[in-house]
């Protein structure tokens, strides 16, 4: 998986790499779909929800340019395996998760494998941000919006970076944002293709 699909695509953080070598990947997909836990395609984890492509997952992480010092805000928690892989790059995670019955089994994948130490599955709608633990190094979200939820910009620190796939169900961009000294730029990453996010402020 590293090789061929990562590092052959410009996947060129070694602390990213690294990480994704080391999470067990199989750990974090239902028993049923453990023989395609490192297949280049999302998995479906139940609720109507996918394991991102692992591909999606390192250029989400490699985007945010961690160096381990960071507080970081995940939206979509799923099967904590994105959350396992900040956890590694970064000093601590908080992960909200809107299904309820996910964020546990999130909790559980992070336990039995022993990442969950510096990270925090929180059940609730993230797309309103978690102001309680702002502002955040680098915030990444799972789930696509039609726009940037004004609340995640807010609870970023300046200096930040947020990474999110833009767009609706069909047609998407994965974005990566940048807050520096009170201005707010952004690149698009790649396009992308990823669940909608719920919840929030009028969004389903
Ligand atoms: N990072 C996950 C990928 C999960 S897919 C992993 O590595 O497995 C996106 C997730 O976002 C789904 O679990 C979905 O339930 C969740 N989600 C959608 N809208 C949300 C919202 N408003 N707040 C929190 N989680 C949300």
């Amino acid at each position: 998986m590293v090789e061929v699909q990562l590092r052959r695509r410009n996947i060129r953080d070694e602390r990213v790499l690294q990480a994704m070598q080391e999470i067990p990947r199989e750990e974090f997909v239902p028993m049923d779909y453990r023989v395609m836990a490192y297949r280049d395609d999302p998995i479906h984890i139940g609720y109507g929800q996918t394991i991102s492509q692992p591909y999606m997952t390192a250029l989400m992480a490699q985007s945010l340019e961690l160096k381990g010092t960071e507080t970081v805000l995940e939206v979509g928690a799923g099967s904590g395996y994105a959350a396992a892989v900040l956890g590694a790059l970064a000093r601590r995670v908080i992960s909200v998760e809107i299904v309820a019955a996910l964020a546990q089994q999130a909790r559980e994948n992070l336990r039995k494998t022993e990442r969950g130490a510096n990270i925090e599955v929180v059940a609730g709608d993230g797309s309103l941000g978690y102001a309680e633990s702002a502002p955040y190094g680098a915030i990444s979200v799972a789930a696509a919006a039609p726009e940037i939820p004004a609340s995640l910009l807010e609870q970023l620190n300046d200096p930040g970076r947020l990474v999110i796939p833009v767009g609706e169900r069909d047609d998407q961009e994965l974005r990566v944002v940048l807050k520096e000294g009170g201005r707010i730029d952004y690149r698009v990453a790649t396009l992308c293709r990823f669940v909608p996010l719920r919840g929030g402020e009028g969004w389903r």
